[in-house]
């Protein structure tokens, strides 16, 4: 088994709507946020964890693909041509056994572009924080009753940087796993990342897509 090559896949993550992907409430005083988002502690600016994306990526593909197991734990197994753990990385046990070689994906933690930084300093320095608080009800059922909770959100319009690296090794079918690494940046964008998505977050958009710095068509991830 050798390795080939390793491709690359770069790009813009754009906020859509509000993103809540969350952090550790542990320093949060009472009163305070009791939902903070994560920040990168070396600069405390909002940034989305490649493992978040990764995650995400591979619990989609894995319900695509139908290999969502009885007890909803992450899936693995001994194919040698599983995709899913192909692409995404085995358990330790089961790496021992199959002979595929090495996880191929690797998701870079995705931090602010220079744009969306210079946005959240101006936002922080006129209202003092650079993301924002959105109250959420659950309303009682017999009496209407709210009960709010506050949610903190980076805004809608953050933009990130985006970068998977993918190695080709000699045995692989390369426009296999390229197919179903469009197929699972497709499934993120018509999902989302983070929390509360079924309540409106974490919608997202790739922008400015390239594969070994050429150009991804506007389309072309959306045919898998
Ligand atoms: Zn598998």
């Amino acid at each position: 088994m050798k390795l080939d090559k390793i491709i690359e896949i770069t790009g813009e993550i754009e906020a859509l709507t509000g993103l809540r992907i969350g952090g550790s409430s542990n320093i949060i005083e009472i009163g305070g946020n009791d939902n903070p988002i994560i920040r990168n502690p070396q600069n405390n600016e909002p940034y989305i964890p490649g493992s978040s994306l990764k995650g995400k990526m591979r619990s989609l593909l894995e319900w695509n693909k139908g290999k969502v197991s009885g007890d909803g734990k992450v899936h693995s197994c001994i194919e040698v041509d599983c995709p899913i753990c192909k692409i995404f990385g085995r358990g330790a046990e089961d790496a021992k056994r199959a002979s595929s070689g090495p996880t191929r994906i690797t998701v870079r933690d995705a931090y602010l572009v220079e744009e969306s930084r210079k946005r959240l300093q101006r936002m922080k320095g006129i209202q003092g924080t650079d993301t924002e608080m959105k109250y959420e009800n659950s309303i009682n059922r017999l009496d209407s009753s709210a009960t709010p909770r506050n949610v903190e959100r980076v805004p809608a319009g953050t933009k990130f940087e985006f970068n998977i690296t993918c190695k080709i090794f000699s045995d692989d079918n390369e426009d296999e796993i390229i197919k179903d690494i469009y197929s699972g940046m497709k499934l993120i964008s018509l999902d989302g990342v983070g929390g509360g998505i079924s309540r409106g977050n974490g919608q997202i958009k790739f922008n400015n897509l390239k594969i070994n710095g050429i150009d991804i068509g506007e389309d072309e991830i959306k045919l898998y």
